[in-house]
């Protein structure tokens, strides 16, 4: 079986080949985007498969392979962030893996396999574990019980205990090469595939992503306004952008932010290539010292992105600082 992706096709050959050896703890580490937790699950299908093929892979025919698909073989974990529901009804993902969550996984492990083959728990995405969590999986993960795999993917692998990675055989998934990337992106029916890739700095899987609702138009929208601050009336812009999923807004201010710094510093532009001739004028009478305390607002920001308090008053405070760059 070949990879999810072709550019995964080299580090899943990895990994096949450590099949009759898996490693009790593997962390796939590298930018979000490329498709590591794709990458961890067939990886977990290959490890339950019952009968797998030469090469290591699953056979995609037996009852683990048939479980596996249809998410109920119960020698399998998946340990992610959990959806809740705010009192106002809106469903959103949790913002850390809880303590109950490792708790569950190391009971999981503790009982014997149905299938008495290996048990697989995928810790996705690793980084969101409280400390709480870590420290509950860490017990686990240093005396892991026999026939018992661990698998932890992580977008930001320095925000793991340093107890947990030291625990941990590492395999990087790194970003695609460009041209793969883009034609892939282009097979898959994306429109400008390039300018996309640059948008999602590279990864294949965020600028498809960008191509699904709205977020394309809101983007368009909310760079048009940017790039004439001259004109740009942070009150009106402010309720008119208050409906722009903060998510959207995020990426899009910011990386509209970190490209106006690099062509104010003399750079190149990274992700808004689209936009590279308004950037270029803009950076000429941007003042970097602003720049750079603007981004660091809109990286907070990104912290704090499920609990928008008033959102067009943030916008509107944003907006202000945004016009004084360019005083
Ligand atoms: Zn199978």
């Amino acid at each position: 079986m070949s990879a999810a992706y072709p550019w995964l096709e080299t580090v899943w050959q990895r990994l096949l080949a450590t099949s009759t050896r898996p490693a009790q703890a593997l962390l796939l580490a590298g930018p979000r985007g490329v498709g590591k937790s794709a990458l961890a699950l067939d990886w977990a299908r290959a490890l339950l498969c019952e009968a797998p093929k030469p090469d290591g892979s699953a056979c995609g025919a037996c009852p683990a392979c048939h479980w596996f698909d249809t998410g109920a073989h119960p020698d399998f974990r998946r340990v992610s962030l959990q959806e809740k529901t705010s009192k106002e009804g809106e469903t959103r993902l949790a913002t850390a893996i809880e303590v109950d969550q490792a708790r569950d996984a190391v009971d999981f492990v503790q009982l014997s396999t149905y299938r008495a083959g290996c048990r697989v728990v995928l810790v996705d995405p690793a980084d969101s574990l409280n400390l709480a969590a870590a420290n509950a999986l860490l017990k686990v993960l240093e005396e892991p019980p026999l026939n018992t795999v661990f698998v932890l993917v992580s977008d930001q692998p320095r925000r793991l205990l340093p107890t947990i990675r030291s625990r941990c055989t590492r395999l990087d998934v790194g970003l695609p090469a460009w041209g793969q990337a883009a034609a892939w992106l282009a097979e898959q029916g994306v429109d400008d595939a390039p300018t996309l890739l640059a948008l999602a700095g590279g990864t294949p899987l965020d600028a498809q992503r960008w191509c699904e609702g709205e977020a394309l138009d809101e983007r368009r929208g909310v760079l048009e306004g940017l790039a004439r601050p001259e004109a740009l009336d942070p009150v009106s812009l402010g309720e008119r952008w208050k409906t722009v999923a903060p998510q959207t807004w995020h990426n899009v201010a910011y990386k509209w932010i970190g490209d106006l710094l690099a062509v104010s510093l003399g750079g190149r532009v990274q992700f808004n290539q689209d936009f590279a001739e308004a950037l270029a004028k803009l950076g000429r009478t941007a003042d970097p010292g602003k720049l750079l305390a603007l981004a660091r607002v809109q990286a907070d920001e990104g912290r704090i992105l499920a609990h928008p308090l008033n959102r067009s008053l943030q916008l509107q405070a944003w907006l202000v600082e945004y016009r004084h760059v360019f005083d």
